[in-house]
């Protein structure tokens, strides 16, 4: 994978930044990334966040019944729901009391990636590119008090595995979100799947189509089911 760290400002691997990507970056890098800010960190501490509650809800199960073990599938389409409904409605669209998610995703992250420039310069990108800690924990705070509650309503074991699969589900949106960002040359990038999950959000990175098509990360099946599943980028003049 090729980074180029001594220049902030050189072109990825196999394609050259436009003038007006390459100044809007300079302005986000200026403006919005603190000079301690270190791309691995985050990166690790995302899937800490991630391991740490998965890992816990995982060793806690005890005798697992076939019937509570299809929170695991249910858990994939809704995670699938969650991420098109949230992209779409909330990333995507100016919602009262909601409106940094869209300056950040819509104004700034889209921005800073088109489809032409789709890769980071180097690991400080990262920061445009993962969710924002605070964003993390306040998720990982409200998945616990709703699988407390589906413990109560329904059983310990279903609990943890609700929890366990909403976490679980919001590390791999941040690791094929990453890896879709990722140098063409990345090394995860030879497994068929993930390169095929960077194009589809490769496409929705362009203008014409971020707003309309190809909202989910991980699972397209929502994309697939609601008709914003899009293969290809429109030709010219639509
Ligand atoms: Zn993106
Ligand atoms: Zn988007």
């Amino acid at each position: 994978m090729q980074f180029h760290e001594g220049s902030e400002f050189a072109a990825p691997t196999g394609s050259t930044l436009s003038d007006d990507t390459q100044a809007y970056r300079a302005t986000y890098r200026a403006r919005h990334i603190p000079a301690w800010y270190r791309g691995e960190l985050h990166a690790a501490l995302t899937v800490a966040c991630v391991l740490v509650p998965s890992l816990y809800c995982g060793s806690q199960l005890h005798d697992v019944r076939a019937l509570e073990l299809s929170t695991v599938p249910i858990m994939l389409v809704f995670g699938s729901l969650f991420v098109w409904t949230l992209h779409k409605y909330v990333l995507h669209r100016p919602m009262p009391g909601l409106r940094k998610a869209y300056v950040i995703h819509t104004l700034q992250h889209h921005r800073f990636y088109t489809y032409e420039h789709n890769e980071p310069d180097n690991r400080r990108d990262y920061y445009i590119t993962l969710f924002p800690m605070s964003f993390g924990i306040g998720l990982a705070l409200i998945t616990l008090a709703l699988g407390r509650w589906v413990v109560s309503a329904i059983s310990l074991n279903v609990g943890l595995l609700f929890t366990l699969m909403a976490v679980t589900y919001y590390g791999l949106y941040e690791l094929v979100h990453l890896a879709s960002h990722l140098p063409n040359d990345a090394a995860v990038l030879r497994l068929p799947l993930l390169r095929a999950l960077r194009e589809h959000h490769r496409l929705h990175h362009d203008p014409r189509l971020m707003g309309k098509k190809n909202f989910n990360v991980v699972l397209p099946l929502f994309d697939w089911l609601c008709g914003t599943y899009a293969r290809e980028r429109p030709s010219r003049c639509e």
